[in-house]
C-alpha cells in the first residue's frame, strides 16, 4: 500500500544520498551466491507497536502477479538492544504480509533467505559469478513508512565482483565487503535493480551527464561500438523534450542465451538479448531498438504515465486501461527513434514498419474481437498470461497501440502542413509531467494534451481506434502521406530436403494459418488462426501433424514442402490428437505479406507529409 502521507516522485540526483541515515536498511549478504541465495537482513528503527513487512507481488511495467514471497525463506524477527538479539514474536497475515509484534522494543531486524534462480528482467539472478537483484523481489517494504530514505548494503568480495551498476545512489565511498547506496524512498529503491559481478562497464558523456553501459554474461559485444550508439540515442531522444531529466542514467543489457526483453526504470533500464544475435549485424539494430524502446520510457511510463501506474499498491494488480499510450507510444517511437538515429534508411524503415507493425497486426484475428482499450486493461491476465489461442482473441496493445499512433502521426503532419507531429503531443505531455509530477494521466487528460500540443482536433478519432474493433484505415491515413499497403506473395524460401530450388521452379510457399513447431521428432501444432485453412480443417492447438498426401513429415521444411505443391487445391491430412488418429483436408493459401508501397502519382502535399514525417 502507498502511504497516504507521501507525495509521489521518482526523481533522485545522486547528491541527494550522500551522507544520509536511514532509519531503514537492507543487507543483502551473496556468500552463498552459488546456491542462488541472497541473505537479507532488514533493519528498522524507530518501531513501536505492532510493524508489518510486505513482499511485494509484482513489479511495476511487467503486469504479472508473480508473489515473489513464493521464494523467500527462514523468516525470523528480533528486537536489537544492547544486549544483542531477541527472537520477537511474528505472524503472517496473508501470503506475503508479516506483522511482528514489538513488545516495546524500538529497533527490529527481520532475516529471511530469498532464492534468485530466474532470469528475467524482472527477477532475481543469482550465481557464483554475479548477482542480478530486483528490490521488489527481495526487499520487504515497512508498511506505512515507504516514503523514508531507504539505505542498501551489499556485502560482497568486490575483489571478484568489482562493479555495481545501478540506478541507487552511493551514501559513503565503498568499503572493503561493504557498500552502501540508497534511495530517497521505497518506489526509488523498488524502480532500481543492481548487477553486482565482473561485468564489462563502458561511460559516455551526453551533454555533461553521465551514462553508464554494463554488460553482463559472456557475449563477444564490441562494448565501445554500443557506447558511442547508445550516446545517439541519447542525444537523438533527448532533443525531442529539450533535455536530460535525470543526473546518471543506467544501461543494464543481460547477454545470456535464449532470453530477450527489457523493462524500464526512472534512471536505468534492462535489456535481455541472446549474445548469438550480436554476431548477425541486423540483429544488432534489434538490440538498439530494444535499447531506445527501454529509454524512451524513462519518459513515456516512468514519466508522463497513466494515473493508475504510481503511487502503486504493490500487493495487487494495478489495472489501466491506457496502455496503449505506455507501451504502444512506445513501440512507434522505438523504431522511429531508430531511424532518426540513423540506424536504418528511409526504406528500410518503411519496410520495418509494414514487416514488424502492419503485416503482424493483419494476423491477430483477435482485432477484431477485442479493443486495445480492454487489452490494456486486461493484460493481467491477457497478454501477461496468454493463452494459446489468446491471437484469437484480442490484439496486443503494444502492436495496435503502435499502429494507432504511426496513423495519428500522420494525421497530425496533414492536418497541420507539416508544422506539427507527434512530437510536439510528446512535449505537451511532457510539459505536464514537469508541473504534476505527483499525479498520473487519466485517459481524457491525454488526449486533450495530445490536442493541446498538436492544435489538432483528434479526440474522436483517438477514441474510435482505442474502443473499436473494425480494421483500422491505412489507406486513407498513410495515403496522406502517399503511401499505401498493398498484399505482397512472400517470396518462397522452401527447400526440398535442406537444398534450396530455384524460385522459378518452386510454387508459392503454403500458408494454412497454423503454427506448427519440432518438438521431441514431432510436428505440433501451436496456434490456429480463426479464419484460416487449419480452422476450416478444424485441426486443434497440440495436435500433431503425421502426413501430407499419405507422405510422411518429420520437420517443418517438409511440410511446408509438400504443402506448397497444394496451393489453392484440397488435399489429405493425417494427423493425432489425444492417442488416435485422424484425417482431414486442408486447403492451403499462398503466403502473402503486407507491403507499404509508394502509391501511383503523389501530390505535392503527400510528398511534403512525408518528408516532414521522415524528417531527422
Ligand atoms: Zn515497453
Amino acid at each position: 500500500m502507498q502511504d497516504a502521507t507521501s507525495a509521489y516522485t521518482i526523481e533522485q540526483r545522486d547528491a541527494d544520498l550522500v551522507g544520509t541515515t536511514a532509519s531503514i536498511l537492507y543487507r543483502l549478504a551473496f556468500h552463498k551466491a552459488a546456491r542462488h541465495l541472497i541473505h537479507v537482513t532488514v533493519r528498522v528503527e524507530r518501531c513501536s507497536g505492532i510493524v508489518a513487512l510486505v513482499m511485494p507481488s509484482w513489479t511495476p511495467g511487467s503486469y504479472k502477479i508473480r508473489d515473489y514471497a513464493g521464494w523467500q525463506g527462514n523468516v525470523r524477527a528480533f528486537a536489537v538492544g544492547a544486549s544483542g538479539r531477541t527472537a520477537l514474536p511474528h505472524r503472517w497475515t496473508d501470503k506475503a504480509r508479516l506483522e511482528v509484534d514489538m513488545q516495546g522494543a524500538d529497533v527490529l531486524e527481520v532475516d529471511y533467505v530469498v532464492y534468485c534462480n530466474e532470469r528475467t528482467v524482472r527477477t532475481n539472478h543469482v550465481n557464483r559469478f554475479h548477482a542480478f537483484v530486483m528490490p521488489t523481489a527481495t526487499c520487504m517494504y515497512v508498511e506505512g513508512r515507504m516514503h523514508e530514505i531507504h539505505h542498501v548494503e551489499l556485502q560482497h568480495d568486490q575483489a571478484t565482483w568489482p562493479n555495481v551498476s545501478t540506478a541507487l545512489s552511493p551514501v559513503r565511498a565503498a568499503r572493503a565487503g561493504s557498500v552502501l547506496l540508497g534511495a530517497l524512498n521505497y518506489d526509488i529503491l523498488a524502480d532500481s535493480p543492481i548487477e553486482i559481478g565482473s561485468q564489462s562497464v563502458v561511460r559516455f558523456d551526453v551533454n555533461g551527464v553521465p551514462h553508464e553501459v554494463a554488460i553482463a554474461g559472456n557475449h563477444a559485444l564490441d562494448t565501445q561500438w554500443l557506447a558511442n550508439q547508445l550516446a545517439v540515442v541519447v542525444g537523438t531522444e533527448s532533443a525531442v523534450f529539450g533535455g536530460l531529466p535525470y543526473d546518471r542514467y543506467v544501461f543494464i543489457v543481460q547477454a545470456y542465451p535464449g532470453i530477450y526483453g527489457g523493462l524500464e526504470h526512472a534512471r536505468s533500464s534492462v535489456n535481455a538479448v541472446d549474445p548469438s544475435t550480436l554476431l548477425d549485424p541486423a540483429k544488432c539494430n534489434e538490440l538498439l531498438a530494444l535499447l531506445c524502446h527501454e529509454y524512451f520510457h524513462l519518459w513515456n511510463v516512468k514519466r508522463i504515465r497513466p494515473i493508475e501506474l504510481g503511487p502503486f499498491d504493490y500487493t495487487r494488480e494495478a489495472y489501466s486501461p491506457m496502455l496503449w499510450l505506455a507501451e504502444g507510444l512506445t513501440s512507434y517511437y522505438d523504431d522511429l527513434f531508430a531511424y532518426r538515429c540513423g540506424f536504418h534508411t528511409q526504406e528500410a524503415f518503411i519496410k520495418l514498419l509494414a514487416r514488424e507493425h502492419i503485416a503482424k497486426l493483419a494476423r491477430v484475428p483477435g482485432r477484431f474481437q477485442m479493443s486495445v482499450r480492454d487489452s490494456s486493461y486486461l493484460a493481467w491476465l491477457k497478454l501477461y498470461m496468454q493463452s494459446p489461442d489468446g491471437n484469437n482473441r484480442f490484439p496486443s496493445y503494444y502492436l495496435k497501440g503502435g499502429v494507432i499512433f504511426l496513423l495519428l502521426d500522420l494525421y497530425i503532419i496533414d492536418h497541420t502542413d507539416g508544422k506539427r507531429s507527434l512530437d510536439d503531443a510528446l512535449r505537451a505531455l511532457w510539459s505536464h509531467y514537469q508541473s504534476n509530477p505527483g499525479v498520473g494521466l487519466t485517459e481524457s487528460d491525454c488526449i486533450a494534451l495530445i490536442e493541446r500540443g498538436t492544435g489538432v482536433q483528434c479526440k474522436a478519432l483517438i477514441d474510435a481506434w482505442l474502443s473499436g474493433t473494425d480494421e483500422l484505415p491505412y489507406d486513407e491515413m498513410l495515403g496522406l502521406a502517399g503511401l499505401a499497403v498493398q498484399s505482397q506473395t512472400s517470396p518462397t524460401t522452401a527447400k526440398t530436403f535442406g537444398e534450396q530450388r530455384s524460385f522459378a521452379s518452386v510454387p508459392p510457399t503454403a500458408w494454412c494459418g497454423w503454427t506448427v513447431r519440432e518438438e521431441q521428432g514431432k510436428l505440433v501444432v501451436k496456434g490456429v488462426e480463426d479464419g484460416s485453412p487449419a480452422d476450416a480443417a478444424n485441426i486443434g492447438i497440440d495436435d500433431e501433424i503425421i502426413a501430407v498426401d499419405g507422405r510422411r513429415v518429420t520437420a517443418v521444411n517438409i511440410l511446408d514442402t509438400y504443402l506448397a505443391e497444394f496451393v489453392g487445391r484440397t488435399v489429405a491430412i493425417t494427423a493425432h490428437c489425444d492417442g488416435r488418429l485422424y484425417t482431414t483436408t486442408i486447403e492451403p493459401q499462398a503466403q502473402t505479406t503486407l507491403a507499404i508501397v509508394d502509391v501511383a502519382k503523389p501530390t505535392a502535399r503527400q510528398n511534403n507529409v512525408r518528408k516532414a514525417w521522415l524528417r531527422r
